[in-house]
């Protein structure tokens, strides 16, 4: 089995960068309000909070979040179409990727 452990590090790192974006879409969308409307802002749900999140970003961090489970399950680097293993090559060009380039293409 393929030690995807290198692989791993690059995605988790990623993904803070992502999160860490995330929180700072956040706290623009917060800036408008003042001391008054501080009650308010902690009222705001998670989800209502992500609305403002670039759906780019989301999406990316569903994606690297995916990719990570798939390394934790052992199902990293198999396609998930054809059940082939994808190439190294196109894992490092896109860590994120869960299908072959046959496939994908
Ligand atoms: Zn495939």
């Amino acid at each position: 089995m393929t030690d995807y452990s290198a692989m791993r590090t690059q995605l988790q790192t990623r993904l803070a960068d992502l999160l860490g974006r995330a929180e700072v879409i956040e706290d623009d969308l917060r800036q408008p309000l003042d001391a008054d409307f501080s009650e308010q802002a902690v009222d705001l749900s998670d989800d209502e909070a992500l609305e403002g999140i670039d759906e780019v970003l989301r999406t990316e961090i569903g994606q690297i979040r995916l990719a990570l489970l798939r390394i934790e399950n052992g199902s990293y680097g198999i396609c998930s179409q054809c059940g082939n293993p994808i190439s190294q090559g196109r894992l490092e060009a896109r860590p994120i990727a869960t299908r072959c380039i046959d496939c994908a293409s």
